[in-house]
């Protein structure tokens, strides 16, 4: 498979919609991303990678460490999480607090920020360092010790993070935070402000396309739970518009509001695409558009 070429061919197909959207102003931080930048890579099952653009230049992971911090909970403390979060779609924008008051504290799913809080919560007790953790599994499934936290990022998010605060403290009231609230926020911050390469995190997420199993042959994840977290994120990877990306690219996959995505073709290649500007629900408009015409070339997806 000459997935450089099918990467040429995407690039090209979609370089009207580089620059369209608006990038992330929650924080100054992200604020002063290119708009204009934009990269794409694949890391094929058996190793190889491959990528256009700015394919290696690192940006903020943002969200999609929300799949690493899932992935790595389940392997550490199996089926224990699902007593605190659900696998529903949330339908609602990723910050929200409407479901949470409703559903007792239980958030809905652990892609939005509410369930990736409880998730880090579980991975800091069971681990004793979430944040570290995390780090530890992308530099040595991306093979590059130089990946690492973007202190500005993470000091940034928490100057700015009164909503994510507000989440943390509404559960805490319904018992569903076990650590203390301001030290589950900082773990949280922090893989959220993990920079990558396109690269790095289609390599990282590689183990998701191998069914389970790590770069170096040890599995992480049994082949069952591996098909469960590729089910989240087809179903909550994109927040609100989970159903839209689902039609139009037909692949498992989580976006971040740094304009990251990641999408897994079980069995085949795990994706990463790149470009800050976003959406109105915090998707990259370029990386969804590239990832479309992707699986629209190669005929893959999951259904
Ligand atoms: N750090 C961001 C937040 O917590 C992550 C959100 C996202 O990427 N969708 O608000």
């Amino acid at each position: 498979m000459d997935y450089h070429a099918i990467l040429e061919h995407v690039l090209a197909d979609i370089e009207p919609e580089i620059g369209c959207g608006r990038v992330a102003d929650y924080i100054p931080a992200l604020r002063s991303a290119d708009p204009d930048r934009f990269g794409m890579a694949v890391a094929d099952v058996d190793g190889p990678v491959t990528g256009v653009g700015d394919w290696e230049a690192p940006f903020s992971m943002q969200s999609v460490s929300k799949v690493f911090a899932l992935a790595l909970v389940i392997a550490a403390d199996g089926e224990q999480v699902w007593q605190r979060v659900g696998r529903e779609p949330s339908g609602n924008p990723f910050n929200s607090l409407v479901q949470l008051e409703h559903e007792r504290g239980i958030p809905r799913n652990p892609f939005i920020n509410a369930g990736a809080l409880v998730v880090t919560d579980r991975l800091l007790s069971v681990t004793g360092d979430a944040r570290g953790a995390m780090l530890d599994f992308l530099r040595a499934e991306s093979g590059n010790p130089a990946v690492d936290f973007d202190p500005v990022v993470a000091n940034s998010e928490a100057e700015h993070g009164a909503r994510n605060a507000a989440l943390g403290y509404f559960m805490a009231s319904h018992d569903n935070v076990e650590n203390p609230v301001p030290q589950v926020l900082e773990h949280y911050f922090w893989q959220c402000a993990i920079a990558m390469s396109c690269r790095d995190l289609a390599l990282a997420g590689c183990f998701l396309a191998r069914h389970g199993v790590r770069a170096d042959g040890s599995r992480l994840l049994t082949r069952s739970d591996a098909k469960r977290v590729n089910a989240i994120m087809l179903t909550c990877g994109t927040y609100d518009a989970a159903g839209e990306f689902a039609y139009r690219v037909g692949l498992p996959g989580k976006s971040g509001v740094g304009g990251g995505i990641l999408a897994i073709v079980p069995g085949r290649c795990a994706l990463a695409v790149w470009s800050p500007g976003l959406d109105a629900r915090g998707n990259s408009v370029a990386g969804v558009a590239a990832l479309d015409r992707f699986t629209t070339r190669t005929g893959w997806s999951v259904f």
